[in-house]
């Protein structure tokens, strides 16, 4: 049976209210991306990384999902569809979607590089100075869960696999990410799915002809258009 698979990025959760990685030209909240993210110099900086973690998940507690969230429940309603997030927030699960997953790791968690332990924390704040891991106490040792630049994100292989064992009769849509972290022109060259992207704008770095079919705007206002787009083939 012909099967649909979603492939976000933080574009679908801007109008939650959770800004885009890119929206401040590389800064993300007034932090340097590449210092609180990167798994080469996170213990260096483990004050800050776990200060601007602790903002993402009191940002994240009260939003709710929107528009394209809940058009991607009604579609796994109806039809095989699975996705593959890069989304860190909880808004599909929060929408009622289903085979959620998520491949640079939940917001809730936190993980343990001294032994392997992810453990989750909810939308609490966790006190660097004192907290440990529950399982090996270590301090020094957790980092947020969320996956970091140069981090392997054991989530991958799942991913391409699924990628790769798709035929022409399937349906891969990427909803609003820039291509940036994971190469999804690259994905959609590859492929042998048909393929949708839908962002805000075209963007220069991200080569739109790799895709069968784009369609440009706020995802809130597109995901009707992706809907009605699905339907004319699967429905
Ligand atoms: P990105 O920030 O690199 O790109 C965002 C994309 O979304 C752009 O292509 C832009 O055109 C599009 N966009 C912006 N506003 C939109 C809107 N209102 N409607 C539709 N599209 C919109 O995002 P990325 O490719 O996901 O890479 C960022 C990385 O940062 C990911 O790895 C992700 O884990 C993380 N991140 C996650 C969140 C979240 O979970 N909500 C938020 C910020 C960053
Ligand atoms: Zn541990």
């Amino acid at each position: 049976m012909a099967r649909i698979i979603f492939m976000t990025g933080a574009g679908i959760s801007a109008d939650s209210g959770i800004p885009t990685f890119r929206s401040a030209g590389g800064l993300w909240h007034d932090y340097s991306v590449d210092k609180v993210a990167n798994m080469l110099t996170w213990k260096k900086n483990f004050t800050i990384v776990h200060e601007f973690f602790n903002a993402r998940r009191a940002e994240c507690k009260d939003v709710e999902p929107n528009a394209a969230h809940h058009m991607v429940k009604r579609l796994q309603d109806r039809f095989d569809a699975i996705v593959y997030t890069q989304n860190i927030d909880d808004l599909f699960e929060k929408a009622g979607c289903e085979n959620v997953i998520h491949v640079h790791g939940r917001i809730n968690d936190m993980s343990c590089t001294a032994c392997g332990n992810v453990f989750e924390i909810g939308f609490g704040h966790w006190d660097e100075t004192t907290d440990t891991c529950p399982k090996c106490a270590s301090r020094k040792g957790v980092k947020p869960g969320p996956i970091f630049f140069h981090e392997v994100a054991p989530l991958y292989p799942s991913m391409w696999k699924a990628l790769l064992s798709t035929t022409p009769d399937d349906l891969v849509i990427f909803i609003g990410t820039s291509g940036q972290v994971i190469d999804v022109a690259g994905i959609a060259e590859t492929i042998r799915a048909k393929t949708v992207l839908s962002n805000l704008e075209s963007d220069p770095s991200l080569p739109e002809h790799a895709f069968d079919h784009v369609v440009h705007g706020r995802a809130v206002d597109t995901a009707s258009a992706i809907e009605a787009y699905v339907e004319g083939i699967f429905g």
